[in-house]
């Protein structure tokens, strides 16, 4: 059977977000039957919901996956367990969110996975790391997330360089296109 390009989004805003960003994406790399192809710079945006939390880090891996989409989602759900993450408010602070963006062109709506991801058309902390990795990309609909991005509502980011091959201390394969392309 032939991989799956999943993409997956991060989020972080506690606890000291940047690293772990880095230490989700470093275990993203580990993941049983997957490879990690490609990450995103780390882009830090105000809040959306509560304003009374910190900044968020965001950003946007892509996967290439032989697991099915429910054990995809476990496996995510057993690094948000492990980073510490506890049931908060809706769209309140968290230590780690992995969320599946797209899984292949599969459209999925069952209890547990809803795919794409709700929100993903007009989030920008989600669209411009996505179209920085994949400016190609689309929803199983067929809008291009670099479209989507240009009308999405304005909000400010502030992009910071990529995990770097020195953040990582596992041995990515040389094919792995990490994206930073000023260092
Ligand atoms: P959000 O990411 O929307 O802020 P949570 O991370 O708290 O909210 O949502 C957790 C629930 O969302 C999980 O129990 C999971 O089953 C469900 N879920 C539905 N679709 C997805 C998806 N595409 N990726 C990750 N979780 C999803
Ligand atoms: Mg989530």
């Amino acid at each position: 059977m032939l991989p799956v390009d999943a993409f997956i989004a991060l989020g972080s805003n506690l606890g000291d977000p940047l690293s772990q960003i880095a230490a989700a994406i470093e275990a993203l790399s580990h993941l049983p039957h997957t490879q990690l192809m490609r990450a995103s710079k780390r882009y830090v945006n105000p809040p959306m919901g509560p304003q009374d939390q910190p900044d968020y880090v965001n950003a946007v891996v892509l996967l290439s996956t032989h697991l099915a989409p429910l054990e995809l989602l476990d496996a995510l759900q057993a690094l948000e367990h492990a980073a510490g993450r506890f049931a908060t408010r809706h769209w309140g602070e968290r230590v780690l969110d992995l969320d599946i963006l797209t899984y292949g062109s599969q459209i999925i709506q069952t209890e547990r996975l809803t795919i794409p991801h709700v929100g993903v058309a007009e989030r920008r902390f989600v669209l411009a790391p996505w179209a920085e990795i994949a400016a190609q990309a689309q929803l199983p609909d067929g809008r291009r997330i670099a479209d989507l991005l240009a009308a999405a509502p304005n909000h400010p980011l502030h992009v910071l360089p990529a995990v770097g091959r020195d953040d990582l201390a596992s041995n990515l394969p040389d094919s792995m296109a990490m994206n930073h392309p000023e260092t």
